[in-house]
Formats: structure tokens, C-alpha cells, sequence
């Protein structure tokens, strides 16, 4: 089965899938769908077995959901919708009997149903519940092989509590739990704040390993005192250049659209301006919310916490925010705006009319631009800004809220000396305090000591085995193959027997792969009828960490042993070889 490709497959971008594919670990069967071979399976398995022995060394217990998901369920907690219609990525089918199912993308809407059915009184709390499994996700860009794949295998672990601090808890707990289980993978990892995203509760935290391949984008601090990733992260922006206050005025700005034009023709600088956005918000019911978004000239918008806002302003699930466009008010029957010179202020009287939107803007301000006290705007009519302007012209004090993307560069929040820096990161783990977000929708929960009703505290956590096994590639791999830690490496040892029609060789090579087995250590034997460089490449592209080469040296009982990390290499006797490894792997036989 030790099928090699010498060419990089053109449907692989990154160095992890490529050497996944030319290793022969996974194939694929159709977008984000791959089949998991034989050397695959081990380094699956191996990671499969530290995540266990962590978790159940933490208390959690193993259990196994069921795939399928009845809809009803889900539209319990509220997430059939978000998670069927439009972007949504649950596959879902109907049974001959015609209910709909759901294939799991996730599994808080199961064990809290469960949980409510047999965990009666707070004597049975605290529980850990956890499960490796495969997930299902019709991702909206499947790619970079198991990175992002539609049909992957997650560690799902979901806690009950009676209270919050038993909460806070258990999650330091695995947060603890999921640095020794990526440390024992030999991962280097980030645990950053995060956003929790259609996933829901408070406090929650991502292991990012950092890489160039990475598709999150984290800030990190340079003391380290501070992580984030940048959908949540907060920085202080750098200051605005004054205007100096003066009699208002409107000036005249013809086709001048964008900050840059309205900065070079009139000598501002775009911290000096209230840049407005126009924004349809599309609510799960299927109401469209317009949105003026007002943010200082320089500053970008931050889209997730845009959408944490509206979830709030407007109490509902909000499915995601498109710029509006002039085709779109041409289909609702309004009038055209004055795109260019939107200001603050624009009136609702522009929605009157439409066909389905909401016909009053919800206005929200960023910090930034609350913060200033003279600016320019624009004047709501085509080629005019206004100058000169503070807020109460605009009909005073704002409201306002943290909309702005934190940058590399910004200064810190917690020290102002510290400037963030930016990394790309891999998600491998994500654990979130869940809060009572599901027991309240699910009305599951307990009886207290002092015989009321109260709804469970719950957490959930998360590790993509199937993307760890990956992510560990990007992270450890040279320009001949990959590198495995050796913890999740398929065989810790490979014997290559240079020629296999010498006798000796064949003979001292069997040997040696025969008490390597005996003595535990998981073994591969290289006996093909290829030529010794065909053999010696494909180790090296497999990346088992040591490679014994049976010779030339045979006879004199010696053979060659080879760090695949740095190709030291040593000759030694057949004693001495097996001696040393069992010394190197006997750490990762537990
Ligand atoms: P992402 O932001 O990358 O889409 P997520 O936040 O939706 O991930 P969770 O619901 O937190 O993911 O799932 C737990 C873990 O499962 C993630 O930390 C990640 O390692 C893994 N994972 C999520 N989606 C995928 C996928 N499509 N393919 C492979 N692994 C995945
Ligand atoms: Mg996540």
C-alpha cells in the first residue's frame, strides 16, 4: 500500500496537503471528501488515543452521538434555519416517512436533550461528556485538503454544570487538558480570545497553530500577555489628526467617492473624516434590516462584530450583511442615494416605500468616530461633504459600540508600549463556556439543593483530529517530505533493506523488524524489490523519524541508523540499534 506520487497534484495548494497526497495518506473522492489509507489511519489513531488518555485523565467520559439528527431538534434550539437555509452547512435529507435529518455538524442540541432526560438533580453534576467522530459540513470553500474538508473527524466534549464558577472550572481545566494534549502532538500552539460565533455563549478560546498556511489571522502582543483573533481582537487605534474646530460648512467634492479623493483634493487626512456605511442586514425570519454604519476614515469594519451588534440591536439571528447598492434600491422602488456623500444623518425618509426592507435605518457609530469632536462628513447630496462638524449637529451624543478591525501595528490595550503583531493560524481546538444559551432553549436542567428548578450551565469543546494530523505537516516537514513528531508519527521506525536479493541483508533486516515489534515499537519493514534510492526517498516523503538501512555492512552485522530530522547518521551494531530505539521511543509508549 506504500503508493508515493513524484509529482505535486495540481488540486493541492499547501505543502501539508501536497505531501499528504504524494505520501499516500489520503485520497480524494470528491470536493472536501477524502478516504483516509492505511498510514493515515495510524497517525489518526494515535492522535485519537492522546486526546483520550488527557480527557479521561480530566474526568470527561467517552460516549458516541448519532450522526443523524432529527430537524425538530434543532428547531427547539432555533439553529434549523441558520443552519439550513442560505449559507447554512448542515446536509440535511428526509426519511422515507418524510422528516427531515440533519448529518451532525455539531451536537449540543443531542447531549443537552439527553442530559435533560437523565441528569435530575444537582448531586449528578458536574459531568464531562465527549466523542470522536465524523462531522459533516457543507463548507462554503471546502479546501486545502483536511483542513477544511466537509466530511472530518472532531473530539466533541460537552460539560453540565449547576453554577457558573463549577463552569469557569472545568473549562480552565481543558484549557490546561488541551495544551498538554497539542504539546504531546508536538504542536507549537497559540490559545487566542475568540468569537463564538453561530455556536453561541460567552467566554471562548482558540488553539491556533501558527502557520503561513494559516486562514485565520491573529494578533499576538510581543510580551505575550495578549492574543486574539482578529474577528474579536480590540487595540487601541492610532490617534486622529485634529481638525481645528470652525464656522460649518458645506463643500463642494465633485466625484470625489473614496477617502483617498476627498483626502488628496481637499489636504485631509482620513482620520480627520466620518466615513458612512451602507449595509443590508438579512435577519433568519428573512427581514432585511438597512444600516448606517459610521466609522472614522482610516479605520476598517470589523464584519463578526458588526453581526455580534445587530444580534443584539435587533434580538434575532442576524445571517450576514451585504453592502446596498444602487440596483438593490432600484428593486425596492426608492429613489436613489447619494452614494459618495452618505452622511451620518441620512434620513429614514430614503426607505420610504420599499418593498420589504425595514423602513428606518438602525445607526450604529464606531468608537472612532464618536471620539471626534471636528469633522468632515458627507452632506447627503451628490458632490457635497460638510466640514467642520461635531455630533451634536448631528443630533447629538452617539451611541457608541467597537466596530473596527484591530490591525498589526495598533498599540495594545492592556500597554500602551506594546504594538500587535500578526500571525496566520491554524484552528485546531476552540473551547467556549456555553452559559444556559441551549439549556434555556431546550428547557433542560435540574434541581437545586434547595429543591427549585434551574437550567444546567454547560460548556462545550472541540479539536479537529483530522486537521491536527495536517496542521502538524505545515508545522514539521522539510523539501524532501514530512517531519512527524514522532508521538503521532504512523511507525516510529522504518528498516529499509537496500538490497533484498542479498541473503544477509534480507536475512539481518527480517531480524532486526522482528524484535523492534517484540520490544513494542511500532515498526515498518521496507522490503519492496525497488532499488535502494527509490526506497530511501519514499521514507523520507512518509517521515517516519528513524530509518535503519540494511547494507552493504550486513555482514559485519552493522547497519546504518538515520535521524530523519536532521540526517545524522550513525553505524551500529544490530545490539546497539535496537537498544537505542527502544530508548528514543520508550516516552510514547503509554
Ligand atoms: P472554522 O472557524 O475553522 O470553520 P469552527 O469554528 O466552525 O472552525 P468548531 O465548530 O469550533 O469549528 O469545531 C471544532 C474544531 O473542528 C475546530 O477547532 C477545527 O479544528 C475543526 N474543524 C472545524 N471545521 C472543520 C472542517 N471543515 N474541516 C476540518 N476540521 C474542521
Ligand atoms: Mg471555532
Amino acid at each position: 500500500m506504500l503508493v508515493t506520487l513524484r509529482d505535486v497534484p495540481a488540486e493541492a495548494e499547501i505543502i501539508s496537503h501536497q505531501l499528504l497526497l504524494r505520501g499516500g495518506y489520503i485520497r480524494r473522492i470528491t470536493s472536501g471528501i477524502y478516504a483516509y489509507m492505511p498510514l493515515m489511519w495510524r497517525v489518526l489513531n494515535k492522535i485519537k488515543k492522546i486526546v483520550e488518555q488527557e480527557m479521561d485523565a480530566a474526568g470527561a467520559l467517552q460516549t458516541l452521538l448519532p450522526q443523524l439528527q432529527p430537524a425538530d431538534l434543532w428547531r427547539d434550539s432555533g439553529r434549523w434555519q441558520t443552519y439550513t437555509a442560505g449559507e447554512g452547512i448542515m446536509f440535511n435529507l428526509k426519511d422515507r416517512q418524510g422528516r427531515q435529518l440533519g448529518l451532525g455538524p455539531t451536537h449540543e442540541e443531542i447531549i443537552t436533550s439527553i442530559a435533560g432526560e437523565i441528569i435530575h438533580s444537582y448531586k449528578q453534576l458536574p459531568i464531562n461528556l465527549y466523542q470522536i467522530q465524523t462531522k459533516f459540513r457543507d463548507e462554503i470553500r471546502p479546501r486545502y485538503g483536511l483542513m477544511r474538508s466537509r466530511e472530518f473527524i472532531m473530539k466533541d466534549a460537552y460539560s453540565f454544570h449547576s453554577n457558573e464558577k463549577d463552569l469557569k472550572d472545568t473549562y480552565n481545566k481543558m484549557n490546561t487538558t488541551y495544551k498538554q494534549i497539542f504539546s504531546r502532538c508536538g504542536l507549537k500552539t497559540v490559545a487566542v480570545e475568540a468569537d463564538s460565533g453561530s455556536i453561541g455563549g460567552a467566554a471562548s478560546q482558540e488553539f491556533m497553530v501558527t502557520a503561513d498556511a494559516g486562514e485565520d489571522f491573529i494578533l499576538i502582543s510581543p510580551d505575550g500577555n495578549y492574543a486574539a483573533n482578529q474577528e474579536k481582537a480590540i487595540s487601541k487605534p492610532p490617534k486622529a489628526l485634529s481638525l481645528n474646530p470652525s464656522e460649518p460648512k458645506l463643500i463642494d467634492t465633485p466625484n470625489q467617492k473614496t477617502i483617498e479623493e476627498l483626502c488628496s483634493e481637499n489636504g485631509l487626512d482620513p482620520s480627520q473624516i466620518v466615513k458612512v456605511l451602507a449595509l443590508l442586514a438579512s435577519i433568519e425570519n428573512g427581514e432585511k434590516h438597512p444600516v448606517l454604519i459610521s466609522i472614522r476614515g482610516d479605520q476598517e469594519l470589523n464584519e463578526i462584530k458588526l453581526i455580534n451588534t445587530l444580534k443584539t440591536e435587533i434580538g434575532k439571528e442576524v445571517l450576514g450583511v451585504t453592502p446596498i447598492t444602487q440596483e438593490q434600491l432600484n428593486l425596492q422602488g426608492l429613489s436613489n442615494w447619494p452614494f459618495g456623500s452618505i452622511g451620518p444623518d441620512l434620513e429614514d425618509s430614503n426607505l420610504n416605500g420599499s418593498k420589504n426592507w425595514k423602513t428606518k435605518f438602525l445607526r450604529l457609530i464606531d468608537k472612532t468616530a464618536a471620539e471626534l469632536n471636528c469633522f468632515v462628513c458627507g452632506a447627503n447630496k451628490k458632490n457635497k461633504h460638510r466640514i467642520y462638524m461635531n455630533w451634536s449637529l448631528l443630533g447629538g451624543t452617539p451611541i457608541e459600540v467597537d466596530l473596527r478591525k484591530a490591525k498589526a501595528g495598533d498599540f495594545c490595550c492592556h500597554n500602551e508600549n506594546q504594538k500587535l503583531q500578526e500571525k496566520k493560524g491554524i484552528e485546531v481546538g476552540h473551547i467556549f463556556q456555553l452559559g444556559r444559551k441551549y439549556s434555556e432553549v431546550l428547557e433542560t436542567g435540574f434541581t437545586n439543593e434547595v429543591g427549585t428548578q434551574e437550567r444546567f450551565w454547560m460548556g462545550c469543546y472541540g479539536i479537529g483530529i483530522s486537521r491536527l494530523a495536517q496542521a502538524a505537516i505545515e508545522q514539521h516537514h522539510d523539501e524532501v517530505g514530512i517531519c512527524w513528531p514522532i508521538s503521532i508519527a504512523p511507525f516510529e521506525v522504518i528498516v529499509v533493506i537496500a538490497n533484498i536479493k542479498d541473503s544477509s541483508q534480507k536475512e539481518l533486516g527480517e531480524n532486526i523488524y522482528l524484535e523492534l515489534q517484540a520490544k513494542g515499537i511500532d515498526v515498518l519493514l521496507d522490503d519492496r524489490a525497488e532499488r535502494a534510492g527509490v526506497k530511501f526517498k519514499d521514507a523520507d516523503l512518509i517521515g517516519i523519524p528513524w530509518k535503519i538501512v540494511v547494507g552493504r555492512e550486513a555482514e559485519k552485522g552493522q547497519v546504518e541508523l538515520i535521524k530523519r530530522l536532521n540526517r545524522e547518521t550513525k553505524l551500529l551494531s544490530t545490539e546497539k540499534v535496537i537498544e537505542k530505539m527502544f530508548k528514543e521511543t520508550s516516552g510514547y509508549r503509554k
